[in-house]
């Protein structure tokens, strides 16, 4: 159909709005069949998850994992999530996706402790429409019971911007939340618009400062000022900041001088499956 309208478009000459008709005509296209395909693959097991060690500013020593969804297609091999989470929050298959990364995630921890190389804690993405489900409460706690873990051990990474939506339900859920005990963090800091005052009545322990501040603090100065602007407000605030997307080892100098707390990005390393996780936790206690 998609093809159909381009051709049309093609032949009543160069029409700017037909063109772009076509464009988006084939754009709505892909979107409905990966749509499809994410369902299909909902129930097929293509989906896993990978893991990537958060450390300790201080003393360099593994504090958590951050449990990353990654999507086998069997044809188009992976598929990031930054292309799929999106589809699957509107199709509203982001509430299952999100249900299994939870039971995943806790699944792969009991396994950790069980065999003494689990970190403190494992960080699970909850995006903006699970956090307006009314289910993900008790979801979060069936799945601590399930695998025996203490609520202490799981920290629930929510966007600034997903706790910007419906302001008193995510309050109110993020509250619920915490009152059980576990850990929240404020995702990708520094992108949304959430105001002082908002993040101050959250009940969150952590900032996440986004990647993108990180990545040329040491060229630009402006995204370097944003950088030491969010840690000393973390700490006025009482929170510990986490830097994503450490690459180097003078972004990591820069952000333990200004007093960050953790440290995740490629200078670690990348996202690994669980099967790569003792070979990982041995490599970078050596170092
Ligand atoms: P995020 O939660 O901010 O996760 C951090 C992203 O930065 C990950 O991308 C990670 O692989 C990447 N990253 C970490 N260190 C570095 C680095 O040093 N350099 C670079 N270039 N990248 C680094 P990933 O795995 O592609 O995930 C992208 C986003 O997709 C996540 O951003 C999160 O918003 C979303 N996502 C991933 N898994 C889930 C999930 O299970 N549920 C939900 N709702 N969202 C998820
Ligand atoms: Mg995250
Ligand atoms: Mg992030
Ligand atoms: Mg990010």
């Amino acid at each position: 159909q998609a093809d159909t309208a381009m051709y049309h478009a093609k032949e009543s000459g160069r029409n700017n709005t037909q063109y772009y008709a076509a464009e988006m005509g084939q754009r709505a296209v892909v979107r409905m069949e990966l749509e499809r395909e994410l369902w299909r693959a909902l129930d097929s097991d293509q989906f896993t998850l990978y893991y990537q060690p958060i450390m300790c500013a201080q003393d360099g020593t593994i504090c958590g994992a951050e449990a990353l969804l990654r999507w086998h297609h069997p044809e188009r091999g992976m598929i990031s999530p930054a292309e799929f989470i999106p589809v699957a929050e509107e199709c509203g298959a982001i509430l299952k996706l999100g249900a299994w990364v939870l039971d995943e995630a806790c699944r792969q921890m009991q396994a950790w402790q069980t065999a003494g190389i689990a970190p403190a804690r494992i960080a699970v993405n909850i995006s903006a429409h699970q956090l307006r489900q009314d289910g993900l409460l008790q979801w979060v706690g069936e799945c601590l019971a399930r695998y025996q873990l203490s609520a202490e051990c799981l920290t629930l990474e929510v966007t600034e911007t997903a706790a910007m939506e419906r302001p008193e339900n995510a309050i109110a859920i993020l509250n619920a939340l915490r009152q059980m005990g576990v850990e929240l963090a404020i995702d990708d800091f520094g992108t949304g618009y959430s105001s002082l005052a908002y993040l101050q009545s959250l009940p969150i322990q952590s900032l996440k400062l986004d990647r993108r501040f990180v990545m040329h603090m040491c060229v630009n100065e402006s995204d370097a000022d944003i950088a030491a602007a969010s840690i000393a407000l973390a700490q006025k605030l009482g929170l510990k900041v986490v830097a994503e997307g450490v690459e180097t080892v003078a972004q990591r100098d820069a952000l333990v001088a200004q007093g960050c707390d953790m440290l995740q990005g490629f200078l670690f390393s990348k996202p690994v499956p669980a099967t790569q996780w003792p070979a990982l936790i041995a490599k970078l206690s050596r170092c």
